[in-house]
């Protein structure tokens, strides 16, 4: 994903991308994401526009993945669709402070503002795309938000049944605190 700067044009670039996670330099994050199976390859399709002596790239990532329950473990299949910004600079960046005693400016690295910083005259992509979507991956992915989960006495699935299994009994609780007696 390395785009050469004099391909963007002033009405911008598009580009798309159909990328596997080891594609990225981080293939690791993938690992140990563990539990995700890819159903297709990820999408990728990023607009870049240059601002000033910035890049401005606008992204979306989309793909469909396997995945199971963090509550029921059952198998379900979710469909990722991310849009992120990401602004590439390659010019130093120095902020200065009008203050009448400041004969200095405070120097602030690219990456103090959010911002990615590239030499020459080409941008890698393919780094900061792999951060995205790794970022975008939920860490405890649910079959659905009211998903109920599995009961935590008998192990059925209370989506599916109801079992007779004690709830926490927090009046019993209180009772049994009412006979501490503190000295
Ligand atoms: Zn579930
Ligand atoms: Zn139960």
């Amino acid at each position: 994903m390395i785009i050469q700067l004099d391909q963007i044009k002033d009405h911008g670039m598009t580009c798309q991308y159909r990328l596997v996670p080891h594609d990225f330099p981080d293939a690791t994050a993938w690992e140990e994401s563990g539990g995700f199976k890819l159903h297709e390859p990820i999408s990728i399709e990023v607009t870049l526009n240059r601002i000033a002596g910035l890049i401005e790239v606008k992204g979306r990532i989309t793909t469909t993945i396997d995945s199971s329950c963090g509550r029921c473990l059952k198998d379900f299949t979710f469909d990722l669709d991310e849009s992120f910004d990401l602004t590439f600079t390659n010019e130093p960046l120095t902020i200065h402070d009008d203050g009448v005693d400041v004969e200095e400016g405070v120097e602030l690295s690219a990456e103090d503002l959010g911002l990615i910083s590239f030499v020459g005259d080409s941008i890698d992509l393919t780094e900061a795309i792999g951060e995205q979507f790794f970022l975008a991956l939920p860490v405890r992915p649910l079959c659905s938000v009211e998903c109920r989960g599995l009961c935590p006495f008998c192990g059925i699935d209370l989506n599916e049944k109801k079992c007779d299994c004690a709830p926490p009994d927090f009046a019993n609780k209180f009772s049994a605190l009412k006979n501490i007696k503190i000295n």
